[in-house]
């Protein structure tokens, strides 16, 4: 996340990223010598009674499905060819763990042809069991329905970005229409839902009108591609606080998703590039497209970025994106920019508490107290917040972090509050 002095940004208003009308392609980086794939779960050779399927020196092709025990519904499909080199626990953020999958890539490409044999006829078991793992990141939901919640009976498709400086979707639009096409007849056809609705910016709705989705326009201020914002300003519907679009039937997934799965059938191969941006310590952005799995490290060698210990490395855009800490951060299907900000430019978070000065309250798009809910957050007490102070109303999109003059840190201290609240009514879940 990013605080006023980064370059580029101003107020009062900030706006996405237009794309040009005929967008360059984006810089295609070379297959990595090595790459690492994050297998979502606890990696815990020690603890379980199962035995690991994977080990050191084991060979994967391009395409194989990479599944970490027998009976597991997880699994990860490998972007290239090569061995195994190891097999390690990860954490993530906010109590998130991973198996990190490192191998060293062959020179020769081998691919797994189990995917090819069953495009014929697309089924949601295939999708299930083979595309989890595609560029732009399906949602779960589609492929492995919470039978208890409500059904899902609409499909938001985000030709917009999420947040600033950042056109892989906006690019996938352009660019990849009937890749899209195929992937709206594909989800029509494997879900059973016809309203499938393409959230597009104005200047691309010529061609998101050829996905065959119906198209709705997003405003070109931030934050208002955010999903409850779609869903107010271009659906017509208020979520709830402390619910979720799934919550009232609808899912949104990118338009790189879409067109990934379009291609995956259209061509009988499992596509690996992911699009995204570099966003470098000068701000401009630049559009890519790697393998997944390919190391950070790569992309800054790439761009020539000299990175010095105490630089910032941000995976996702400035106003939401999160820091990470190592350049053998592996590039994953949802990652939608890269951005690295220079140590003597960082406007470090501070200590100073709330000067109440208010700031904070106009610029919500969900008209929170955010000065009275921060006091709340900074000592813990989080029940409170919630009940008393909207915490739940939160959308997440950064704008009170971004004009706070005490610079405090206030996204992260209302992520956290979310996470502390929900592996608390987690814990008291599994022990009623
Ligand atoms: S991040 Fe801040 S500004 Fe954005 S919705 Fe949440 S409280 Fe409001
Ligand atoms: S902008 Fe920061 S200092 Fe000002 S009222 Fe909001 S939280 Fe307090």
């Amino acid at each position: 996340m990013i605080k006023r002095s980064f370059v580029a940004l101003t107020k009062p208003r900030l706006s996405y990223r237009a794309i040009e009308q005929t967008p360059p392609e984006p810089k295609i980086m070379p297959v990595p010598k090595h790459a690492t794939l994050l297998l979502n779960g606890l990696y815990d050779p020690f603890g379980q009674k199962k035995s690991v399927l994977l080990k050191k020196g084991d060979p994967v092709k391009t395409g194989q499905k990479l599944s970490l025990y027998e009976d597991s519904d997880a699994y990860v499909v490998s972007s290239v060819t090569g061995t195994i080199s190891a097999v390690s626990s990860f954490s993530g953020d906010f109590g998130k763990s991973y198996a990190a999958i490192s191998i060293d890539v062959a020179e020769n490409e081998e691919i797994d042809e189990q995917f090819s044999a069953l495009v014929t006829e697309p089924t949601l078991e295939t999708v299930k069991n083979c595309l989890a793992f595609i560029p732009g990141n399906l949602p779960s939901v589609i492929f492995s329905p919470d039978q208890s919640s409500t059904p899902i009976d609409t499909i938001v498709i985000c030709g917009v970005d999420r947040d600033l400086l950042i056109t892989a979707n906006q690019h996938t639009v352009v660019k990849e229409s009937k890749a899209i096409k195929r992937g709206v007849q594909i989800l029509r056809q494997v879900t059973g839902i016809d309203n499938i609705i393409m959230a597009s910016p104005e200047h691309l709705m010529q061609d998101a009108g050829l996905s065959g989705a119906e198209v709705r326009i997003v405003n070109p201020g931030y934050p208002s591609s955010l999903p409850h914002l779609i869903m107010r300003d271009a659906l017509g519907q208020v979520v709830p606080a402390g619910k979720s679009c799934e919550d009232l039937g609808v899912v949104f997934m990118s338009a790189e998703a879409v067109a990934s799965l379009g291609k995956s059938f259209n061509e009988g191969r499992i596509p690996f590039q992911k699009r995204f941006n570099v966003i470098k310590k000068d701000g401009s952005s630049t559009l890519v497209s790697a393998r997944i799995g390919t190391p950070v490290s790569d992309i800054f060698a790439a761009f020539d970025i000299d990175v010095n210990e105490k630089d910032r490395i941000i995976f996702g855009g400035p106003m939401t994106g999160t820091s990470i800490y190592s350049e053998n951060h592996p590039i994953q299907p949802d990652t939608d920019a890269v951005m690295i900000q220079d140590y003597k430019d960082l406007a470090l978070v501070s200590d100073y508490p709330c000067i109440n000065c208010g700031e904070c309250i106009p610029v919500c798009p969900t008209r929170i107290q955010v000065n009275m809910l921060v006091r709340l957050l900074e000592v813990g007490n989080y029940q409170e917040a919630a009940d008393e102070y909207d915490l739940y109303s939160c959308i997440e999109c950064g704008l009170c972090s971004f004009v706070c003059v005490s610079r405090m840190p206030i996204l992260q201290y209302i992520k956290l509050a979310k996470y502390e609240l929900d592996r608390i009514s987690t814990v008291e879940e599994a022990n009623v």
